[in-house]
């Protein structure tokens, strides 16, 4: 290979433009495509990355590199290709996507390995020197003695804790140079105190063996394979695939990707997997948002290395630096927090399967909810589809009952919390000593302090939505808004109208909670939400305690909506069917649809077969009613007309323009001149609305203006916009975003 004489990089900063240096001898040898460099920029340095070497170079006044940082390259070409396609599909420039693509720690390169002291055991035992030292340091002659009964190296702080000796007696001997310490690199493992226990493969049913097969095909022969959506009901034995699939992928000398959602990266999932690959040491790498940074570095380099050949994580690890990658998994693939809310704004699941086109490698999204965009592509032909429709070991899928609120509340006059029929379910399981699981998608106490004179709600200054009422000690009976994290005390009177006529209205998982434990005084209860999980291993602890039993009813928000496995859980509450089903998105029934089939599927994972009760004003909506039926196939054939006859995906792509400021004028003039411009410079097939109010008027303070755009060629419609923005000067106040394929539209 030539030597580059120079190298064109993307530096770290939002500049928009790609830079050429030329390459010193020095470093001409070491430096390729998808190294880190350090190069000077203005009268500073600053890190970038290699995207090509280059012969000559046409750039004015070009400067030399100073550095190269790290050894070997650090983005391999197939993940650059990746970047270049996220820059050019979500309208977002390229040195944003390289920031989501490498860690911060990796970036940066401040933190190295953890390094730890390392004593030698001694090539030969003098004793004469052990008793000569014990009359005049008895604790060095101590410790060297120990030390002399060393088989291999040990780690200082080992062995200075089992001899109960300090370290300034280990300095002293190594100063007489009678032992040799020497510093090593170790690594931070955050399972490195936990045991795992091989786990054989399970038995598989007939339909898990078809799906397997599909799978291990589409592994050898991953040219022609077709991405492969896996359909499977809740508790219909997902896991086991990925599991033996993954082993096939290793047996070929390949690796493999496992995507689930934060949420679902428990213990339980990590300990699913590392026990199934347990005599492999250090075979699975676990990438999530807990990590320290040092941990981060270390699981990177572990994976960037090839030690690691399994990476589990959340969104991000679809960017793992694996090399040789036979299988990408993505589990839950219809979750929306694959989607990444702030620039780089995009989707993991599709960034997977583009991954695996350019890797060469299978890929399998897996569901009991299947996205409409991922169902469409399987019922048209891009996908693969295969179905798992039994429960494993043959248990039965839960009994749905739908309680009509509106009845409810005309007998009890005010709008129960709980239903007489569900209270009398729960007081039932309780007798039979099983479990209960009660699902509010709402957080805190009262969702809002309403005047009853005047009407006013107690709305968020920066935001608009009321402020909810938390009781718990952490937030001191304060209100709180649930987006930017105001606070403000509860007023004696109202503010606007200055009567003692405040009342709370609307309930969250804090009502329930403690309604809950008014009904059943001898249950424990816990709920489990973002405001109770606080602490760290909080969540750990309360899933341990609800799996051993010491917990009857656990209320939750989705926290406890997804993939967890309780045995002995045979009833499901929700509280609130409603909630998702009016918010201002095309994509409310869908939401309803999965969350009710997902919380449902916590029920009767054991021999019990479990029941659900559904608490809803519109009993007859067609979400409720196909969810309560399982009936999938029926949900998606009206969905998909409804969103056909509107325009939406997956028939169209959609894109979010967002315009926003904290000044309202100008953000709205702002938005009218940029849909102005979009005007002119759209063709007639893409269709453009209006700049309106966003549903979410303010939020953190700004005002913010929604602009959408659909249409089928995206790749095209990014450009153009980006085109658009590029010549449109906006006031320095004025920040305007763009979101492809949103998922939210508030
Ligand atoms: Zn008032
Ligand atoms: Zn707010």
């Amino acid at each position: 290979m030539m030597k580059p004489a120079y190298v064109r990089v993307i530096i770290d900063r939002g500049i928009r433009r790609e830079l050429d240096y030329s390459v010193p001898d020095t470093l001409a040898d070491r430096i390729a495509i998808g190294s880190r460099v350090r190069v000077p920029f203005r009268d500073k340095s600053a890190l970038a990355t290699v995207l090509a070497t280059l012969d000559q170079s046409d750039a004015k006044g070009i400067r030399p590199i100073e550095a190269l940082v790290g050894e070997a390259p650090t983005v391999s070409p197939s993940l650059l290709e990746l970047a270049h396609w996220m820059s050019a599909y979500y309208c977002c420039p390229l040195e944003a996507v390289m920031r989501s693509l490498l860690p911060q720690v990796i970036r940066r390169a401040e933190i190295s390995w953890k390094k730890q002291l390392v004593v030698q055991p001694l090539a030969k035992i003098d004793n004469g020197e052990i008793e000569k030292l014990r009359r005049r340091a008895p604790r060095q002659a101590e410790l060297l003695e120990a030390i002399a009964k060393l088989e291999k190296p040990i780690s200082a702080a080992q062995l200075l804790r089992e001899s109960s000796l300090d370290n300034q007696t280990l300095r002293a001997l190594a100063k007489r140079g009678l032992i040799e310490l020497r510093e090593e690199a170790i690594e931070r493992d955050p399972h490195a105190d936990e045991q795992f226990i091989a786990s054989a493969n399970l038995e598989l049913n007939p339909e898990q063996v078809a799906a397997l097969k599909k799978v291990t095909d589409a592994l050898a022969t991953p040219d022609r394979a077709k991405p492969i959506l896996l359909h499977g009901v809740t508790g219909s034995g997902k896991t086991e695939i990925y599991l033996q699939a993954i082993r096939n992928a290793l047996d070929r000398g390949r690796s493999a990707i496992v995507l689930v959602p934060e949420i679902s990266l428990t213990p339980q999932t990590v300990e699913h997997f590392k026990s199934r690959f347990a005599e492999m040491h250090e075979v699975v790498a676990v990438l999530h948002s807990h990590l320290s940074q040092g941990e981060r570095h270390d699981e990177w380099h572990k994976i960037h290395s090839g030690r690691a050949r399994i990476v589990i994580g959340a969104r991000s690890a679809v960017f793992a630096p694996l090399k040789d990658i036979g299988l990408i998994i993505v589990d839950e693939e219809h979750e929306t927090t694959y989607k990444q809310e702030e620039a780089p704004r995009y989707h993991a699941r599709d960034v997977a399967v583009v991954r695996a086109k350019l890797e060469k490698c299978a890929v399998v999204l897996g569901s009991a909810t299947p996205s409409l965009e991922s169902y469409h592509n399987a019922t048209t032909g891009k996908y693969d589809l295969v179905a798992l429709t039994q429960r494993v070991d043959e248990r039965q899928m839960p009994v749905m009952r739908i309680v009509d609120l509106r009845q409810e509340r005309r007998k009890a006059k005010i709008a129960p919390i709980l239903s007489e029929k569900l209270s009398q379910a729960i007081a039932n399981r309780l007798e039979k000593r099983e479990q209960t699981i009660l699902f509010l998608n709402r957080r805190g106490f009262s969702t809002s302090l309403l005047c009853s004179n005047c009407g006013q709600a107690r709305n968020c200054p920066n935001c608009s939505v009321a402020l909810t009422f938390h009781r718990h000690p952490s937030v001191a009976g304060r209100l709180s808004c649930h987006l930017c994290g105001h606070t403000a005390a509860v007023p004696k009177k109202c503010p606007e109208c200055g009567k003692d006529a405040l009342i709370y209205a609307g309930f969250g998982t804090e009502k329930v909670e403690s309604t809950v434990s008014q009904l059943f005084p001898k249950a424990t209860v816990r709920r489990m939400d973002a405001d109770s999980m606080t602490r760290k291993d909080a969540y750990r602890e309360t899933l341990r305690n609800f799996r051993t039993g010491k917990i009857d009813i656990l209320v939750g928000t989705q926290m406890i909506a997804k993939g967890l496995d309780f045995p002995n859980v045979t009833l499901v509450g929700i509280i609130n069917a409603d909630l998702a089903l009016h918010l201002p998105d095309f994509r409310a029934g869908e939401r309803t649809f999965q969350l009710l089939t997902q919380v449902a599927g916590r029920a009767g994972r054991g021999e019990t077969p479990g029941e659900v009760f559904v608490q809803t004003y519109t009993p007859f909506s067609p979400s409720i009613q196909f969810a309560r039926h399982h009936d999938f196939a029926g949900y998606f054939q009206q969905e998909l007309e409804f969103r056909e006859r509107c325009d939406f995906p997956p028939f169209k792509h959609a894109m979010l323009i967002t315009v926003r400021s904290e000044h309202e004028g100008r953000a709205k003039l702002s938005a009218e001149t940029l849909v102005r411009r979009l005007r002119e410079s759209l063709p007639t097939e893409f269709t453009l609305s209006d700049a309106t109010p966003a549903p979410l008027e303010k939020l953190q303070g700004q005002f913010r203006f929604h602009i959408l755009v659909r249409g089928q060629a995206i790749m095209r419609l990014s450009r153009l916009v980006r085109e658009t923005l590029e010549k449109l000067p906006l006031p320095e106040d004025v920040i305007a975003t763009v979101d492809v394929d949103p998922y939210q539209l508030l």
